[in-house]
């Protein structure tokens, strides 16, 4: 067969060759051991919050060797592809402080590596082709669907392996004839590799998180070029990690089954191959069984809910990374103050079988990264989720910017700040206590406490606005003392039988009618917060309720 004339045929119009494009694309000048990563998702509609793992951990790899992260966005499935999906990929990873170094952004390109968006790179993935058919590796294949179909019947009658190899490839050794009266014919094609390789061998691979694997060699014949000329994932992305000078992929382990290929492409066109990390997806528990998170059925699978439900972009981060290294929390309880940027990550440390979304957890990471917050931030940070998200709560907070910090100042700071709020969602109930229009008494009154209602007439008639907390507090417990109530828990403890309670019990009647809950914030500085005249409205309104 003539290489060169088939090569000719199929790309008459590329004239660079592999060297030229080389030129173009020179090794980095980098720091030795310096890790060159990319993000490359498809710009299908849906950022899925398990692409934070490899996201993430690309961008350690890279900012901590001191080298290049970058964002390449891979758009040749065009049927998959949706509108302002690119954008929707460069707006979610920028919201989550995700910094590429390179890369695709919203009105072009950044970094002397692109483009960065493989559909305008299609010229040069043509002079890579040319080269592997000119070096007999790669030929053109005029099947039509009914004849794949065929193919694939029959290999389930006879029990063969699936897939257009060997015997089966019909196109891989037919003359320069038969292909040029099939050009000639106008018929479509694609290009295809011409594999050496045979499903007897294994291949050994070490990946950094899965270990050592013994992989079977790929004998399969796969799609280099679409019909249209359009590369698939597999060419595209070795292309591009080769002249982009990726040194580590990091990707979802959906990729080892074509790993074998991918290795044998770098292999094929003299190329080096990089490293790989190939993660588990994210699952979940759904009753006693694992799953993974699914895009249909769980709303925390899409990156849009964390910001809608107002978690903070640090919560996110950390929690991210809580999964992601087994020691982060322990150097995180260490390191309190510390930005988690500054965490030493490992890949080493992460797990090979895949992490549990825990929805738990993340709360748990959240309360903390909130009640880290001075309340300037916190303000901030709520405003600016409730613009978005919760109209009447940001008009009734930046109403009054004071008031609003005053009372998210309320529990800060301090060795045990308080952890009221998991998210930004939670701020309308919590600040509901403060803010007549959205206040809701929940009038969850202590059982015991019969005299609860005189219980409140009697702090009304001596509440004093003016009062400091000591004095405030030693009404409350001559109150207590009034009713047959201990001033002191341990009092009551000791001898139950003496009182009809304690302290606990008549500030709980107290709290229930001034905040409307349970459980709330410090009292005292609700009252500061409310005034006079909504203190005691709530307290008459409560002893309405009681006497009802
Ligand atoms: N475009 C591929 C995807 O969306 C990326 C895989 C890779 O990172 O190489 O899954």
């Amino acid at each position: 067969m003539d290489y060169k004339k088939l090569a000719d045929i199929l790309f008459p119009d590329v004239t660079d060759t592999p060297e030229d494009i080389y030129a173009k694309y020179p090794k980095r000048e980098l720091p030795e051991g310096a890790a060159v990563t990319r993000m490359a998702p498809s710009p299908t509609g849906f950022v899925h919050f398990g692409s934070m793992f490899p996201t993430i951990t690309s961008e350690r790899l890279a900012k901590q060797s001191g080298g290049v992260f970058y964002l390449r966005i891979e758009d040749t499935d065009a049927k998959r592809e949706v509108e302002g999906g690119v954008e929707d990929i460069i707006e979610t990873f920028r919201y989550y402080g995700i910094e590429f170094d390179e890369g695709a952004t919203v009105d072009g390109d950044k970094g002397a590596y692109g483009p960065y968006r493989q559909r305008q790179r299609k010229d040069i993935y043509h002079v890579f082709a040319k080269e592997l058919v000119l070096a007999g590796n790669a030929y053109p294949c005029f099947c039509t669907e009914e004849e794949l179909a065929d193919i694939h019947t029959q290999q389930e009658a006879q029990k063969a392996n699936f897939g257009y190899y060997g015997q089966w490839a019909k196109w891989r050794d037919r003359s320069l004839e038969d292909i040029e009266a099939a050009l000639a014919k106008g018929m479509p094609y694609v290009l295809r590799f011409r594999s050496q390789g045979s499903v007897e061998h294994k291949i050994k691979h070490t990946d950094l998180i899965k270990g050592d694997l013994e992989l079977t060699e790929n004998d399969i014949d796969h799609v280099l070029l679409k019909s249209d000329g359009i590369p698939t994932y597999h060419f595209a992305h070795v292309v591009d990690d080769r002249l982009m000078g990726t040194t580590h992929v990091v990707r979802g382990d959906e990729w080892l089954s074509t790993l074998p290929f991918h290795l044998q492409l770098f292999d094929t066109l003299g190329w080096k191959r990089p490293k790989y990390l190939h993660i588990s997806p994210l699952m979940k528990m759904d009753g006693d069984s694992k799953r993974k998170l699914s895009k249909r059925k769980d709303p925390e699978a899409a990156m849009s809910f964390y910001r809608s439900e107002g978690y903070p972009v640090d919560a996110v981060y950390e929690y991210v990374m809580t999964t992601l290294n087994s020691n982060f929390e322990e150097w995180r309880r260490a390191n309190k103050e510390a930005s988690a940027r500054d965490f030493k990550f490992s890949h080493k440390k992460m797990s090979v079988s895949g992490s549990l979304f825990d929805q738990d957890k993340l709360t748990d990471v959240s309360k903390n990264v909130i009640s880290a917050m001075d309340a300037d931030t916190v303000y901030e940070q709520v405003t600016a989720w409730a613009k978005d998200y919760d109209k009447e709560l940001y008009d009734i907070l930046t109403s009054d910017e004071n008031r609003a910090k005053s009372i998210f100042a309320i529990g800060r700071g301090g060795n045990k700040p308080r952890k009221d709020l998991s998210a930004w969602k939670d701020v309308r109930d919590y600040v509901s206590i403060f803010y007549p229009t959205i206040f809701k008494a929940e009038n969850t009154f202590p059982d015991n406490v019969k005299e609860a209602s005189l219980v409140l007439s009697d702090f009304a008639k001596t509440y004093n606005e003016n009062d400091d907390m000591d004095t405030w507090f030693s009404k409350i417990k001559e109150i207590c003392v009034k009713y047959g109530y201990a001033e002191k828990t341990g009092d009551y403890k000791k001898e139950p039988e003496k009182y009809n309670g304690h302290i606990g019990d008549i500030s709980s009647v107290i709290r229930v009618a001034v905040t409307g809950r349970t459980n709330s914030p410090d009292m005292y500085a609700v009252m500061q917060i409310i005034g006079r005249e909504e203190t005691l409205k709530r307290i008459d309104d409560a002893i309405e309720f009681l006497n009802r």
